[in-house]
């Protein structure tokens, strides 16, 4: 049995239903690899014994002939999501201790489904960055490359999968952290519309942008896990009373007469040229499958990463004030008083870019600048998705763009130069600014052998659109079959 770990899920679950192999030597393969490629730091905690537990038990209901889609099937969650009883530390100092006494919702749900989680997995800090470096516990990996970052902030999510450590895994996306780590890795990430997943037990970072979506090696497997976690849940009055259609009913639809919308502010010279190049073959596919193909605006994309960068840290400030040493979280040592216990533990136990958002969060809220700033990008975010509005009234039915404008860089390239940073965020942040469902799926490489995604984006709660467009697209394509061969 060589490498089952790597394996589809369909593959794992023809495995496991014929007794080819069992769960627990499942859970063992995944366990192994994940050990094997320790270097590229995916995991913040293995958690082995209770993993090789749960799989004792699963392997005896797939005695008694049970079965369901997910039964068996090894996953990974990202460290931001709490896991009871497993520490939970969103890849920061100040929660290096913290044991969530209850699962998030979406652990509930994938416990459910009969999955067993391997660990939890490195990210940026709080979930803020583009490539994994800004994780209190080291940079994650990219398994095609380990000198390059494999995105961010579900660095460790995205690498989990690509290296075959596990076929599915939990991230979130407040501006890209989905679909930009699962371009840079080549691999599938949706990110559904904000409201389809509950973000009960998942620590805040931006409220009204934080979505949980998973991970695949493809698009049928992304609809698995995204099935997995949908629907509403009276935990989290943000989640929406909408029913949650079949989404494998989608796949292998014909795309005749789609109209897919091109925005013309995404297809611009900042594009790397290669990216570019590996975006139009992308859409002729799709015109080859009979799609159509027209232009789109989207006018006001050049404020989209202005906007996000007031609006989320404003959130973050708030939601990270609990972080105080007293209520949570890390405490200095030492007898203080306590204003001066909250600035050193705060100090000791958030990284700097952590320190660098909650400064221009609470700038921006405060008396004098909450206009200027707070206030203004609220109205410019909803010009943003009244673009997406517009376009989905009257021209497409579907949007088709670069996840990133740039493919993997090195590690260590732009962490000192935050602008550079966010700027990887281009593409995606109006997709969470407008509240919409958005996905990556694997569309080429570099000429250096680094992945290439396209991302697809869709009109509220249109997530069958994105599955049915990506399952036609991967049919005709072998992108998401490659796997990396470096970096085990
Ligand atoms: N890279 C973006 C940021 O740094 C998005 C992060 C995310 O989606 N969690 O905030």
């Amino acid at each position: 049995m060589s490498d089952i770990a790597s394996l589809t899920i369909s593959d794992m679950r023809a495995g496991l239903d014929s007794k080819q192999f069992s769960c627990s030597e499942l859970v063992k393969a995944s366990l192994d690899k994940a050990d094997s490629s320790s270097g590229l730091n995916c995991f913040n905690l293995i958690s082995a014994e209770n993993a090789l537990q749960e799989a004792v038990q699963i392997d005896a209901l797939l005695a008694q002939g049970k079965t369901a889609p997910l039964l068996g099937i090894p996953v990974g969650i990202k460290d931001v999501i709490c896991t009871k009883g497993v520490r939970t530390t969103a890849s920061s100092k100040i929660l290096e201790n913290f044991i969530p006494p209850y699962d998030a919702t979406v652990v509930r749900k994938l416990k459910t489904a009969g999955t067993v989680s391997i660990g939890k997995l490195n990210m940026d800090e709080f979930a803020m960055g583009s490539s994994n470096e800004n994780s209190a516990f080291g940079p994650v990996k990219n398994p095609w490359n380990p000198e390059y970052v494999p995105g961010g902030s579900s660095g460790g999510s995205a690498a989990a999968v690509a290296a075959g450590i596990c076929p599915i895994t939990l991230g979130t996306d407040t501006g890209g952290s989905i679909r930009q780590p699962a371009s840079f890795c080549g691999i599938v990430g949706l990110k559904p519309t904000y409201g389809r997943v509950s973000r009960y037990g998942v620590i805040a970072y931006a409220s009204s942008l934080d979505q949980v979506g998973g991970f695949a090696h493809n698009v049928k497997d992304c609809a698995l896990v995204t099935q997995a976690i949908c629907g509403q849940d009276p935990n989290d009055a943000t989640s929406a009373n909408r029913e949650v259609p079949d989404f494998t009913k989608v796949l292998g639809q014909s795309i005749k007469g789609l109209r897919v919308g091109l925005p013309k502010e995404y297809f611009v010279s900042a594009v790397d040229g290669e990216i570019d190049a590996a975006l139009k073959k992308a859409i002729s596919v799709l015109e080859g499958l009979g799609a159509i193909p027209v232009e789109i605006s989207l006018p006001h994309t050049d404020a989209a990463v202005a906007v996000y960068y007031i609006l989320a840290p404003a959130e973050a400030s708030s939601n990270l004030a609990r972080y105080d040493g007293i209520r949570y979280g890390h405490r200095a040592k030492g007898n203080y008083d306590l204003k001066t216990l909250y600035a050193k533990s705060r100090s000791e136990g958030f990284g700097r870019e952590v320190q660098r958002r909650i400064m221009v969060g609470a700038y921006v809220l405060s008396t004098g600048y909450y206009d200027a700033y707070y206030l203004k990008a609220q109205k410019v975010r909803s010009l943003i998705a009244k673009d997406f509005q517009e376009a989905f009234a009257h021209k497409c039915d579907v949007i088709a763009a670069p996840t990133a404008p740039n493919a993997p860089f090195k590690i260590g390239a732009k962490i000192s130069d935050p602008l550079q940073m966010y700027l990887n965020d281009i593409f995606t942040i109006p997709v969470n600014l407008a509240g919409l469902p958005g996905m990556s799926v694997p569309c080429g490489f570099t000429s250096s052998g680094l992945p290439i995604g396209l991302q697809l984006i869709g009109k509220p709660w249109d997530e069958e659109t994105l599955f049915k467009t990506a399952s036609a697209y991967e049919s005709a394509t072998d992108w998401h079959t490659k796997r990396p061969t470096t970096a085990r």
